[in-house]
């Protein structure tokens, strides 16, 4: 029952969810195709249960019901009462607020009975720990809806460096609030978009704006929040820093994209995706190149610890801060290494010190492998050996053979 089409032409006028905007999906079922209407940003049924057949009149029962729920849940997120009460927090002792993880708001001390029984966030708030509420807040991990997985320090510093040689003075973070955290204060201009509005609780509305990357929907006052974008995209050196949910679609995003390019053609975009993304980064059409660089998270873990994530990029990939990562380039591989490799003359080519030379394979191999007499090559750890002779193998508990 896979996707096999979304459809992103017309989408202003598709019936609309509570996220703005549906997107036009087709599948296949049983050899038959299915065109219906579901949300662009919740993947799961259960958590945007807008579903409607292209055939299907949306009705005006309909209509209205969705808008209502729309206006419920953006009534939840008071952007001025949230932007004052942000400021009048700023007044009291860093031990006289807490953050209520129930209500998603900030809060003082003195209202702590509000809040029996909620999860908080209490102790000391120190103001400058106010300026990064990734830190704060705890990330919404469900990957079919937000899938919030927060950058390294060192992934933030290398983007922001790169940012910097490549002279960019505007940044839009699109889904990157560790990103923007680190930008503003600096010379840098940065605004972010994020479907998350717990945000509000920290900037004001003219700096994070509420908003759907996958049908470019604002969700509080459209017009004018779209104003407000076009125009500080327009501006020269202007840069967009998107860092998508994995799963998702990404026709929903390219028509995003393409729509902030119409404010800017100089626009610089950095793309956030696992490098085997790269066949659907190319059917965007925005001439988006893969950099060698690996962007790691705090709260993911990747098979093997390898994360496959990438930048995607227009930006001249040489003023990349190779050298400042943990990755450096080697002239003789013609490529990014990771920092602490060496080349290796033996094999030509480099590898890290968990690699030993075998001599009788005359191959570089992690320590892990070891050379099987009675196969005659490498092998690794669990190797159970079907030409063993007179030799006694003993597989252990943590599946050492011994050699
Ligand atoms: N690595 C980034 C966060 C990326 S996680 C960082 O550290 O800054 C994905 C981000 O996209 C989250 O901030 C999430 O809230 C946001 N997001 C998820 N779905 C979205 C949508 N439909 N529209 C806009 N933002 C979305
Ligand atoms: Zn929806
Ligand atoms: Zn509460
Ligand atoms: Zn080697």
């Amino acid at each position: 029952m896979a996707i096999v089409k979304v459809d992103v032409s017309n989408l202003e006028s598709n019936p609309q969810c509570t996220h703005g905007p549906t997107l036009k999906f087709t599948r296949l079922v049983c050899d038959k195709r299915v065109t219906f209407y579901a949300c662009s940003a919740y993947r799961d049924r259960k958590d945007c249960p807008f579903y409607l057949l292209e055939d299907e009149k949306f009705t005006e029962t309909k209509t209205l019901r969705w808008e209502a729920a729309k206006n419920d849940m953006i009534e939840k997120y008071d952007r001025d009462f949230l932007f004052n009460n942000f400021n009048n927090i700023l007044k009291v002792s860093p031990t006289d607020r807490f953050y209520c993880y129930d209500c998603n708001l900030l809060s003082f001390i003195s209202f702590i009975d509000r809040h029996k029984n909620h999860h908080l966030f209490v102790g000391v708030i120190k103001n400058e720990l106010l300026k990064f509420p990734t830190k704060i807040l705890k990330p919404l991990e469900k990957n079919k809806k937000e899938a919030q997985y927060w950058f390294t320090d060192r992934s933030v510093h290398l983007i922001i460096l790169y940012l910097k040689r490549l002279k960019i003075k505007n940044v839009l973070c699109l889904g990157t609030p560790s990103i923007h955290e680190k930008c503003r204060g600096t010379f840098f201009k940065s605004i972010l978009l994020d479907i998350d509005p717990r945000y509000f609780n920290f900037y004001s509305k003219d700096e994070f704006f509420w908003f759907n990357m996958f049908n470019f929907h604002f969700m509080n006052d459209h017009a004018d929040s779209l104003d407000k974008i076009k125009r500080f995209v327009g501006g020269a050196g202007t840069a967009v820093v998107v860092d998508p949910p994995f799963g998702a679609r990404y026709e929903g995003l390219a028509y995003t994209l393409k729509k902030l390019s119409e404010y800017n053609d100089k626009l610089t975009y950095i793309l956030i995706l696992p490098f085997y993304m790269e066949p659907h980064v190319r059917d965007m059409g925005l001439d988006l190149e893969k950099l060698d660089y690996s962007v790691d998270y705090i709260n993911h873990r990747f098979k093997n610890n390898k994360t496959p994530v990438r930048l995607f990029t227009n930006a001249d990939q040489s003023a990349f801060p190779h050298g400042e990562a943990s990755m450096k380039f080697c002239w003789e591989c013609e490529r990014a290494v990771p920092f602490d490799d060496i080349h290796c003359l033996k094999c030509d080519s480099c590898h890290n010190e968990n690699y030993h030379r075998c001599d009788k394979c005359s191959r570089c191999l992690k320590k892990s492998y070891f050379h099987c007499a009675d196969c005659n090559s490498c092998v690794n750890r669990n190797h159970v050996c079907p030409n063993k002779r007179c030799r006694v193998y003993i597989k252990t508990k943590n599946k050492k053979v011994k050699r």
